[in-house]
């Protein structure tokens, strides 16, 4: 690649951000870095009636928790400004005046009323009304005018929008990075608007104007917006500006079925669609709160629509960086699988540093009353984080090494508290007390061999005793669970249980 790539994140801020927005982040950041380039976060907030509070600052933590950097921006800074569109009024107001000078657009007065009749008549009629090169002769607008009549309309201040001049009959061709060709013949278009009357460009004028002012060299964004490539082409030829690269990335699916994801699926299926909490009016889930490792979730997003060419899974974000291609992006919608989700946060679950899940266990244990030193901490999570996919769940495979059983399960005594078990766990706690190094190998031999000596049976044994311990028939290696509570606990429970259990 030559010359800097400058990419951009191009959200506009009208609710919580859709982990399908968050890919399209991920992949831009990921190109960038890959070929030490810029990458930019621009706010399209032109459509002021979306506008939805709180969603620009959600935006900015969504990308700051995945752990995808930002170069410039509204909070960043930067020499290509300002970076909200709502800031850049005059810019887009001088381009439109630009394409009316040059007769690429024109100033249209129909209004609302006039179109919608027109629009119903055609519906009557088995057609879709198009505002286009068939129609534009018979409408009221600066090309079908006389001049003294649009100077007099716009002296008046009646209401026009100015819109794009789409030639008739062309083959548009244009170039995707990931779909190779595209044509598409302009008789197929319409004259979209541009500017509107409110004095605010659409996005279509808006988003040509700042990727050319803000020398974007890759356009890397959802495949929704691929119908809109063809006016975008035409608008950079209309500006005499050099096209730059495109790449429109494959939708993401619904688990299954057909369709895009949407928080539908979520609320069904019970999984989040969004990366955050959505705190306003309607709420959502988000996959934070929900206990996921950002590096988990930017690791499946990662692998939803591209792929390495090996059977590798695990990604860290360098890696990514120096793996990913926009040649790997595969065409067809990537189809979301919530429980591949929850498979990537089990793994990085094994494969964080213990010291880090440790850290965030330790609170837990504290919040439920109980006070654990770092090395114990780090010591349970490692005994237990393999049965678990989030830390949350840590508890409740832990929480025995806290609290003696409040109950035994019935189930389990049913079926494990045999006749002889009375007997027999009075005698081990006999082994127990002899035992003067109460460390799990040291207990488990002694045990195993007195187990041995009196001819019982293992599993017996064993299930009975783990019953004293935990209450039921849980937890990772039973001697592993006593040699952390200590003698004197261990011999406790097993003198409580055997008063309850009899
Ligand atoms: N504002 C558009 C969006 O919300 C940007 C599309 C683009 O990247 O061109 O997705």
């Amino acid at each position: 690649m030559t010359g800097t790539v400058r990419v951009r994140f191009a959200p506009s801020p009208t609710g919580p951000l859709h982990i399908g927005g968050v890919r399209t982040a991920l992949y831009n950041y990921l190109f960038a870095r890959k070929h030490k380039g810029t990458l930019i976060l621009r706010i399209e907030d032109t459509d002021r009636s979306r506008l939805v509070e709180g969603a620009e600052q959600y935006i900015m933590e969504a990308l700051e928790w995945c752990g995808i950097l930002i170069d410039e921006g509204v909070r960043e800074g930067g020499n290509y400004g300002p970076y909200r569109q709502s800031e850049r009024k005059e810019i887009y107001g001088k381009y439109a005046a630009e394409l009316l000078e040059s007769g690429w657009a024109y100033m249209a007065f129909d209004t609302p009323e006039e179109l919608g009749i027109l629009r119903k008549a055609h519906e009557e009629g088995g057609s879709v009304f198009m505002y286009n090169a068939q129609t534009r002769d018979r409408l009221k607008n600066s090309l079908t005018l006389p001049a003294d009549e649009v100077s007099r309309l716009t002296a008046e201040e009646i209401p026009y929008v100015i819109r794009f001049k789409m030639p008739a009959g062309e083959d548009i061709e244009m170039q995707d990075m990931i779909r190779g060709k595209v044509l598409v013949n302009s008789g197929t278009l319409d004259d979209k608007i541009l500017y509107k009357s409110d004095g605010m460009p659409t996005y279509h004028l808006a988003n040509v104007v700042d990727d050319h002012l803000m020398e974007i060299t890759h356009i890397i964004r959802g495949e929704e917006w691929l119908p809109s490539l063809p006016l975008h082409v035409m608008l950079y030829r209309a500006f005499g500006w050099d096209l730059p690269s495109f790449a429109h990335l494959p939708l993401l699916l619904k688990p299954t079925g057909k369709g895009k994801l949407s928080k539908r699926d979520g609320d069904k299926m019970g999984f989040p669609v969004f990366p955050l909490f959505w705190p306003y009016g309607e709420t959502a889930r988000g996959y934070r709160e929900e206990g996921y490792f950002p590096e988990a979730f930017v690791n499946m997003l990662a692998l939803l629509g591209w792929n390495p060419g090996t059977d590798k899974e695990l990604f860290s974000m360098d890696e990514l960086i120096s793996e990913f291609s926009i040649e790997r992006v595969g065409r067809s919608g990537a189809r979301f699988d919530p429980e591949k989700a929850r498979w990537f946060n089990h793994q990085y679950m094994q494969i964080k540093p213990v010291e880090d899940i440790a850290r965030e266990y330790a609170k837990m244990v504290e919040e439920k009353g109980y006070s654990i030193k770092p090395e114990d901490a780090a010591r349970l999570v490692e005994m237990v984080r393999g049965r678990v996919d989030f830390i949350s769940g840590l508890w409740y495979q832990t929480n025995f090494f806290f609290e003696a059983p409040q109950f035994y399960d019935e189930a389990a005594v049913k079926k494990r508290w045999k006749e002889d078990s009375p007997v027999q766990m009075k005698e081990l706690k006999a082994v127990l007390e002899g035992i003067s190094s109460f460390i799990s190998s040291d207990i488990e031999e002694r045990v195993k061999s007195w187990i041995r000596e009196r001819d019982y049976g293992t599993g017996a044994v064993m299930n009975a005793f783990r019953l004293l311990i935990v209450g039921e028939l849980r937890g990772p290696h039973l001697f592993d669970i006593i040699d952390f509570i200590g003698k004197e606990e261990t011999l406790e429970r097993i003198d409580r249980g055997l008063e309850v259990l009899g």
